[in-house]
């Protein structure tokens, strides 16, 4: 769906639920403010709401406070019944936690996403693979609205982009892109600030939690990829939280001939979240699919049930036989994000 029908069929309804995927990043947040700033704009009335916790990091994002945790909503708060659902930068609905509830509430739902597996599940879809974060494409649903940005929304719309290409580090800034970001900094987005709070703004027993995580990786030179974990017991020993692991994942691409990046973090006795980098050439997607999972070419994810030497085992031996393989997915070069008009 273009963005032109898309907001033609916005614009006619009046009420407006809005969430995201659990385990929040700054591209689902900056996409929920981001529409929600547009529909309030528009005298619509809006509900963020969201399953999980919000990373404390996050926190600078203007009316971030706005957005309702699952628990308060069930405690009974001001949200009433909604016209339309829109859900933002979540591939895969189940990702909603208990959100997912209202897809079958509500009348219309609108699925705005740029993940490659994303299989549209809304009633209505504009999603865009090659556009590198949601965000981005809620700028275009703004400028075809005839929305002005302002500071909010330009700051919204540059926290998902900055997020989710690693700070300009994942996507060629050609000189379209370039003058979108010129185009939000007119309206008054900091970039500085931006890039401080998603990437350098952290606790201190962050720091310790990545000091184990940088202790316990492995590289193989052989394949060239690095793995790493953090277990409950590690998060016990540094104080931390769970957001702060956060990042950590990037560090194996930085061993100069790595083209892979696997972090494992145990999220419950025998449970583990599994978090795969790309450095650009290999595809990982189809490692996470074939594990449950799903994402983007250059980033995905999984979770695995074992102790830690079963699931270290089951990731490294199927990692060796994909990338030793002939037939291991690269990414398709002439894909991955150009500017989406
Ligand atoms: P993460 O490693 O959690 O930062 O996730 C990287 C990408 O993979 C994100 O785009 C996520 O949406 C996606 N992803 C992570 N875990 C899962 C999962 N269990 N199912 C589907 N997608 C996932
Ligand atoms: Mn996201
Ligand atoms: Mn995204």
């Amino acid at each position: 769906m273009n963005t032109k029908t898309l907001f033609k069929r916005l614009a006619e309804n009046n009420t407006f639920l809005i969430s995201s995927h659990q385990n929040i990043d700054g591209d689902g947040l900056g996409s929920m403010l981001a529409i929600n700033s547009m529909l309030r704009k528009i005298g619509k009335k809006t509900c963020m709401l969201y399953d999980g916790s919000i990373p404390y990091f996050y926190r600078f994002l203007p009316e971030i406070e706005n957005i309702i945790f699952y628990e308060e909503y069930e405690q009974g708060n001001s949200c009433c019944d909604w016209d339309v659902f829109v859900v933002v930068d979540c591939s895969n609905p189940e990702r909603l936690g208990r959100v997912d509830q209202f897809r079958k509430k509500v009348p219309i739902v609108v699925n705005i996403d740029h993940h490659p597996d994303n299989h549209g599940y809304g009633t209505m879809n504009y999603t865009d693979y090659t556009c590198p974060s949601s965000s981005l494409m809620i700028y275009q649903l703004v400028k075809e609205a005839d929305i002005a940005l302002d500071n909010n929304l330009a700051t919204y719309i540059m926290t998902g982009f900055i997020t989710d290409t690693g700070g300009f580090q994942f996507v060629e800034l050609e000189s379209g892109l370039l003058s979108i970001m010129n185009e939000l900094i007119k309206a008054g987005a900091s970039v500085a600030t931006i890039m401080r709070y998603v990437f350098k703004y952290r606790r201190f027993e962050a720091l310790k939690l990545l000091g184990k995580a940088l202790d316990n990786m492995k590289y193989s030179a052989q394949y060239h990829y690095a793995l790493t974990y953090l277990t409950r017991q590690d998060f016990i020993e540094c104080n931390s939280l769970e957001e702060d692991v956060e990042g950590i994942v990037d560090y194996g691409l930085h061993i100069s001939d790595a083209e892979i990046s696997v972090f494992l973090k145990e999220i419950d006795s025998g449970l583990f979240k599994v978090s795969l980098r790309s450095q650009g050439r290999i595809n990982v997607l189809p490692i996470a699919h074939h594990f449950g999972g799903g994402g983007h070419f250059k980033a995905a994810g999984f979770k695995l049930a074992g102790n830690l030497p079963q699931v270290i085992s089951r990731v490294n031996d199927f990692l060796k036989n994909y990338l030793e393989n002939k037939n291991t997915t690269l990414i398709p070069q002439s894909e991955t994000y150009p500017v989406t008009e």
